[in-house]
């Protein structure tokens, strides 16, 4: 069959793969000049260091059929991720940990004396929260809560706390011990050429073409027998019931000789400091040696029709938007919806390959049974 996959990101170059492998001519189209979506990676020109164009990206998973796909395109080396945050004129490590704990309340807490102390800071008056204000309240209390998640919070997705459903911050933030690895997953690494590459060699097989700089145009379906669309579900049908709302990012890029922050990530949790985080690239290639540096300011607003859509909003009304594309799909014949955008859900990168591979799986089975392949694998709702 004649495939195209709309979008080089990894959703794309994935299912392309498996159906190329499986003997289907996949042609992958992506309006960007480079492979590998949002998990781009480049060597900036000006100092060698290997940067995530797109924003920080760190693998982890616990599946190890994943893992071991990733392991099979490119080299990953041992990389855990160690966060720190700048609030109230202090360091701290994230996420929350004995270590944070007792150096901001000055104190020499055993694991169990700070499970007590917690207990005792949190508001126990709330015993139904509704608002993530409401739920780290009840987990942290106030103190916590206003140096380490309000403001970072209110950055990130420009509302306040009270707003937002209690939902985003589903189990305690708390670790009572010092373990500061920011993921709990198995599995962990960097590849040690960036992404980009990786995603080059999943893309590199007889059966795929891969077109850059080359929008979706709709005569572009008439020559396939099937589309796997990765770009935005409201951007297949031209937004005409209206747009799905993202937050989009702004990084600003500032270089400097030697080393700038000394870890990748520095979070900054005041309200009054605008950005977000600063990234410093190198520390994510810790196997590399560069005397120069560059980093990244991190800005969060609003996406408007011209910005790069990074993270759903995903709240009532956009849902109830949501609901009404998701209808329109699967109306749609010969289409497959996939992906971050496409399933207008935020998707860790194991999460996008394990979705990948279990929607070109499904292909393969349908088209051996004779079904029609469905609008999604997925469900965006
Ligand atoms: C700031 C940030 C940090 C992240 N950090 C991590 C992390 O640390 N660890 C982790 O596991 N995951 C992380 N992720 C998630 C990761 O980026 C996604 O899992 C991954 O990019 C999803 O791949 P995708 O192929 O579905 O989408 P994308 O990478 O967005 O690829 C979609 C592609 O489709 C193309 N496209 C869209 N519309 C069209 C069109 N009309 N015509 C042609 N092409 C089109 C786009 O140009 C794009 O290249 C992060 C995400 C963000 C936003």
């Amino acid at each position: 069959m004649q495939i195209l996959l709309v979008g080089a990101g990894l959703s794309g170059a994935v299912i392309g793969r498996r159906l190329a492998e499986a003997g289907h001519d996949c042609r992958v189209i992506d309006s960007r000049d480079h492979i590998g979506g949002n998990c781009h990676t480049s060597r900036d020109a000006e100092t060698g260091v290997m940067m995530h164009v797109y924003g920080p990206h760190i693998f982890h998973t616990d599946d190890e059929e994943v893992w071991n796909y990733v392991n099979g395109f490119t080299e990953f080396l041992p990389f855990q991720n160690r966060v720190k945050a700048t609030a109230r004129g202090g360091v701290y490590s994230l996420p929350i940990n004995l270590l944070t704990i007792n150096q901001f309340f000055g104190k020499t807490l055993r694991p169990d004396e700070a499970r007590e102390f917690i207990a005792a800071q949190a508001d126990r008056t709330i015993t139904d929260p509704q608002t993530f204000e409401e739920q780290a309240l009840r987990f942290v209390g106030r103190d916590l809560y206003e140096a380490f998640f309000r403001g970072y919070t209110e950055k990130q997705w420009g509302c306040s706390p009270t707003e937002l459903p209690a939902s985003i911050l589903k189990r305690l933030p708390v670790r009572f011990n010092y373990d500061d690895n920011y993921f709990f997953h198995r599995f962990q690494g960097m590849p040690r050429g960036g992404y980009t590459p990786m995603i080059e060699a999943i893309l590199d097989h007889p059966n795929i073409t891969v077109e850059l700089s080359t929008p979706y145009t709709p005569d572009m379906a008439s020559d396939a027998d099937h589309v796997f669309w990765s770009g935005p579900l409201d951007g297949f049908f031209d937004y005409e019931l209206g747009r799905l709302g993202y937050r989009t990012l702004d990084f600003e890029r500032f270089t400097h000789q030697g080393d700038y922050q000394g870890c990748a990530v520095m979070n900054y949790g005041d309200r009054d400091t605008p950005y977000t985080r600063i990234t410093e690239h190198k520390h994510f290639s810790p196997w590399e040696s560069h005397d120069a540096s560059v980093c990244y300011r991190e800005y969060s607003r609003e996406a408007g029709p011209d910005d790069i859509p990074y993270y759903p909003i995903r709240l009532v009304a956009e849902k109830a938007l949501l609901g009404d594309y998701v209808t329109r799909a699967e109306a749609t014949e010969g289409v497959t919806f996939v992906g971050r955008l496409g399933t207008y859900r935020y998707l860790d990168m194991d999460v996008t390959i394990r979705e990948a591979l279990d929607t070109a799986g499904v292909f393969l089975e349908n088209m051996t049974s004779g079904r029609e392949m469905q609008a999604f694998v997925s469900s965006p709702l």
